[in-house]
């Protein structure tokens, strides 16, 4: 085949999610396009605020009341969903000073619910990617109800090569959507979109290198989630390597242990809580926050 050949049979074939690269990606629309557990949308009922992620922070044991009880159901849920709130809460924390004229960009947004948190708190444009149509459809008629689509955006895209311009968002974040990519494209990505000085942040699981290797329970959440979990020490590397310089790296696995064992408990359970658990407490696996500066 001449380089011509291969130039015209790569921009003739169509491209379902733009930016596309491998059929794993169609893989990936096609999980989360399929995906309604009610542990996602039930959560999301209690107040719109859709999350596709796990909670952090102590269980509320006064509002959950008696096991016994008829409520417990409801605010079981609601409890659940208040701990998932809280954890994007926290990686909003960190991203800094960020002014209404602003943009920012959630990498692999999911419905949305971290992009509406942003807007409502910095007054700010948040555009989103997900290669799920179904999800961008979902997080943009949410923005519509709310009166902020202006401001808040999904499109279908692959966080890898993004439309968006050089250099010009304030922070970035990826919530619990790293596993699925390659983290050197990942940050050099984010590297490019952003300004110097631009802060991102991501919450992930992560392995932990002071185990080994990916544990038993590691390879259960691979296959469960059709993931790739990497390791801390990928993800430090992989910065260090695009510009990204580490500000501060925090282990959520003790604040996220609760969420888990509340959840475990719950009629909402998917199957998967007992490897989070697991490999939560032998320390093959770890929640972590890590706010890197662009330099
Ligand atoms: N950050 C959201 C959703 C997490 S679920 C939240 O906190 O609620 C994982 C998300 O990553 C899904 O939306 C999925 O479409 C997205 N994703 C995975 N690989 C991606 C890729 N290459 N490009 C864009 N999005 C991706």
């Amino acid at each position: 085949m001449t380089g011509t050949d291969l130039t015209t049979a790569t921009t003739s074939a169509p491209a379902a999610i733009p930016g596309q690269a491998t059929p794993y990606q169609g893989d990936i629309a096609r999980y989360w396009n399929n995906e309604a557990r009610p542990v996602n949308l039930r959560l999301g009922d209690v107040d719109g605020l859709y999350h596709h992620h796990y909670g952090i922070g102590d269980v509320d044991h006064a509002a959950l009341g008696d096991a016994d009880d008829s409520a417990y159901d409801k605010n079981l849920v609601e409890e659940l969903h208040r701990l998932e709130s809280a954890q994007a809460k926290v990686l909003l924390d960190h991203l800094g000073p960020i002014g209404r004229t602003d943009t920012l960009v959630d990498a692999g947004c999911g419905r949305g619910g971290s992009m509406v948190m942003a807007h409502q708190r910095f007054g700010c444009k948040v555009e989103g990617v997900t290669l799920s149509a179904k999800q961008a459809d979902f997080a943009n008629q949410r923005a519509g109800e709310l009166g902020i689509e202006e401001h808040v955006r999904a499109r279908v895209c692959n966080m890898l090569s993004t439309p968006f311009e050089t250099g010009r968002a304030a922070a970035s974040w990826n919530n619990e959507s790293s596993m699925y990519v390659d983290l050197d494209d990942l940050f050099a990505e984010h590297s490019r979109i952003l300004g110097v000085g631009g802060r991102y942040v991501t919450i992930t699981g992560c392995w932990n290198p002071r185990y080994g290797q990916p544990s038993k329970w590691v390879s259960q959440i691979n296959a469960h989630f059709e993931c790739n979990i990497h390791s801390r020490r990928e993800y430090l590397r992989a910065m260090a390597d695009n510009r990204l310089v580490p500000q501060a790296v925090i282990d959520l696995t003790p604040d996220t242990l609760p969420y888990w064992e509340l959840r475990a408990t719950s009629p909402l359970v998917t199957g998967i809580e007992e490897a989070f658990i697991n490999s939560y407490k032998d320390g093959s696996f770890q929640y972590v926050l890590i706010a890197a500066d662009r330099v």
